[in-house]
C-alpha cells in the first residue's frame, strides 16, 4: 500500500468503510479487473467508488493533496488498460448508474459510471424505437466511448456520440464544476473546454460526471450479419462496400481467425434505416449470385433486440490477453492491394485474431475537422485488428505479430498516420497527431488552462503546452 495513503482518508470528506478499498479482496479485484491479463500488474493502492459529485471532488482533492497519480474507470474498456494506474488512487464510476429521460427535449442525462447496455434497455422500456449514438458493444462506459468521439452502427446516418451530445458536466482538478454545451452563453475558455470534451478523449482535462444525449426515434432497423465460407468471395464483398454505399447502409467487416492455423473467415454486420428489401438493394451486388453470402439474417429488430444477441462479444466473459493496434482509412482505400496484405497477416497470426472496421464516413464526415477535437472526419473505415492469447510465454510472438501489422498497414491510413483515440494503443512515436491531427495544439493549450499542473495524466495524455513529453516511448511495449 502507498503509505500516503493510509489513514486519515476521512478527513478529506471520505468516508473510508463504504468508499474506499485497499489492495486486497474481492471486491478490490473485482474492481480493478478489465478483462485483460496484459495489465495485471497495474494494482491501484486505493479505489474510491463516489456515489455524489461531492465525494468526486473529495477524491481530486485528496489525490492531490498527495501527490497521487489518479485515474478514471467507467467500463474499464480501455484497449490499453488506462483507467488503472500503480500505486494511485483509481477512481470506480460504478455507483453512479441513474439516467433521467426527457421524451419533451428528446434527451437523456446520464451520470458518469453509466454503460451502454442499462442505457439502451432504459431506453427501450420507454419506447423500443428511441437510440443514442452510443457503442456497439454492450458492457462499454458511456463516459470513454462518448468523449473520444463515438462510433454507433447508425452514425453514417446520424454522426458520432460527440455530434449530438447536448451537455455535460465536468469536474476540473481544482474540483470545480462547470457545466458545458453549445450555449453562446460560454466565455471563450469555456467554449474551448467544450470543444475539448468533444473527441478529445478521456482521462485529459477533468472528470465528466454526466452527459446529456439526443434521443434519437429511428423506429424499426434492419441489422443483421452477413457470412461467407469463401474467403475470395467475401474479400470481393469488401470491394462493393468500398466503391461507396447510400448514407443509411452501414456494413462493418471483420476478417476472423480462430487461432494458429485456422483458416481466416470473413462476415459483415450491417444496418440500415429501412427495409429488409431496401437493405438489400442498398447492398448492391453484394446479393449477386456472383457474391452473395453463405449465411445471413437480416431482420427488421429493434435497436435493444440487437444489442441483446451482442452480448456475446462481451471481453469480460474471456480471462485472455489481447492486444490492439488501429487506423483510420479514409473512402475507397480497401482496395485490392490492402486487402491481399490483410489477407497475409492474418494468415500469418500466431493466435486468435481479428481485423475490423467500423463504417462511418457519410453524416460524420460532413462536419468540419476542426469543429471538435476528432479531427479524421474524412475517415470512413475506423479499423483495429486484435490478438488474443492465453500464456504469458506467447506474449512477445504476439506483440511483434501486432507491430507489423501496425508497420504494413499504417500507410494506407489518413495522412499515413490516423487512427482512433479510443481505440487507444500503448505509447508510439508520433502519438499526438496520429489520434488529433491539426487539433492536438489547440487541446494543449486547452489542457494548459484548465490542468496546468497535469494532475489528469496517463500515458498517452494530452500534455499542457510548456510540459516535457512524458510519453517518449517508441513502439509497441509490453510492459
Ligand atoms: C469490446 C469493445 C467494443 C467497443 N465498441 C466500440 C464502439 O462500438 N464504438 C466506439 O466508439 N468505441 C468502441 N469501443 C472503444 C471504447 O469506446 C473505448 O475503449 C472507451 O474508451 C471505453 O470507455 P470505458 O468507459 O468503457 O473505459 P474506461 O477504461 O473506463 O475509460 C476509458 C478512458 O476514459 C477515462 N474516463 C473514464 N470515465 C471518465 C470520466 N467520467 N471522465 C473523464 N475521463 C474518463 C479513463 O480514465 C480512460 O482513460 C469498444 C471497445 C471495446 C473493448
Amino acid at each position: 500500500m502507498n503509505p500516503s495513503i493510509d489513514g486519515d482518508i476521512a478527513g478529506g470528506g471520505l468516508q473510508s468503510d463504504e468508499l474506499i478499498m485497499f489492495s486486497d479482496g474481492i471486491q478490490y479485484d473485482k474492481a480493478i479487473f478489465i478483462g485483460n491479463e496484459l495489465y495485471a500488474d497495474r494494482r491501484p493502492a486505493c479505489i474510491i467508488q463516489p456515489r455524489s459529485i461531492a465525494e468526486i471532488a473529495a477524491a481530486i482533492a485528496m489525490a492531490k493533496e498527495r501527490s497521487l497519480d489518479f485515474s478514471i474507470k467507467c467500463g474499464g474498456h480501455s484497449y490499453a488498460g488506462y483507467c488503472l494506474n500503480n500505486g494511485g488512487v483509481m477512481l470506480d464510476l460504478s455507483l453512479m448508474q441513474g439516467f433521467e429521460i426527457d421524451e419533451a427535449s428528446m434527451t437523456v442525462r446520464a451520470d458518469c459510471g453509466v454503460r451502454w447496455l442499462s442505457l439502451y434497455e432504459g431506453l427501450a422500456r420507454v419506447n423500443p424505437n428511441y437510440i443514442v449514438m452510443g457503442g456497439i458493444c454492450p458492457d462499454v462506459g458511456i463516459s470513454g466511448a462518448v468523449l473520444g468521439g463515438g462510433i454507433n452502427l447508425m452514425s453514417r446516418t446520424f454522426g458520432l456520440a460527440i455530434d449530438s451530445l447536448q451537455a455535460v458536466s465536468v469536474m476540473t482538478a481544482d474540483g470545480e464544476l462547470l457545466e458545458l454545451s453549445g450555449s453562446d452563453d460560454l466565455d471563450e475558455d469555456m467554449k474551448d473546454l467544450w470543444w475539448a470534451i468533444r473527441g478529445g478523449g478521456g482521462g485529459n482535462f477533468g472528470v465528466v460526471v454526466s452527459f446529456t444525449l439526443q434521443i434519437f426515434d429511428v423506429g424499426p432497423l434492419v441489422i443483421g450479419s452477413l457470412s461467407w465460407d469463401d474467403l475470395e468471395t467475401f474479400e470481393n464483398a469488401v470491394a462493393v462496400v468500398n466503391a461507396g454505399l447510400s448514407r443509411d447502409v452501414a456494413v462493418d467487416a471483420v476478417w476472423t481467425k480462430a487461432g494458429p492455423g485456422a483458416p481466416t473467415a470473413g462476415r459483415m454486420t450491417v444496418s440500415h434505416l429501412g427495409t429488409v428489401a431496401s437493405c438489400k438493394s442498398g447492398l448492391g451486388d453484394i446479393f449477386s449470385e456472383r457474391l452473395a453470402p453463405t449465411q445471413y439474417d437480416l431482420a427488421a429488430r429493434v435497436f435493444a433486440e440487437w444489442d441483446e444477441s451482442n452480448r456475446i462479444w462481451d471481453p469480460f466473459s474471456h480471462d485472455t490477453f489481447f492486444y490492439h493496434v488501429g487506423f483510420i482509412f479514409g473512402p475507397r482505400s480497401i482496395t485490392p492491394d490492402l486487402v491481399s496484405i490483410i489477407r497475409e497477416l492474418m494468415a500469418a497470426a500466431p493466435s486468435r485474431s481479428t481485423f475490423h472496421w467500423n463504417h462511418v464516413g457519410a453524416a460524420c464526415s460532413e462536419v468540419d475537422p476542426e469543429a471538435t477535437a476528432y479531427y479524421w472526419r474524412a475517415g470512413e473505415f475506423v479499423a483495429t485488428a486484435k490478438i488474443y492469447w492465453y500464456d504469458g510465454s506467447d506474449t512477445s510472438t504476439c506483440m511483434e505479430w501486432a507491430q507489423r501489422v501496425k508497420d504494413a498497414l499504417t500507410p494506407f491510413a489518413l495522412e499515413a498516420k490516423a487512427t482512433y483515440i479510443n481505440y487507444i494503443e500503448n505509447p508510439f512515436a508520433g502519438w499526438q497527431e496520429a489520434y488529433y491531427g491539426r487539433n492536438y495544439a489547440r487541446l494543449q493549450r486547452v489542457k494548459s488552462r484548465f490542468d496546468p499542473g497535469n494532475f489528469f495524466r496517463f500515458p498517452l495524455g494530452i500534455e499542457a503546452q510548456d510540459a516535457t513529453s512524458h510519453s517518449a516511448a517508441t513502439g509497441i511495449d509490453a510492459t
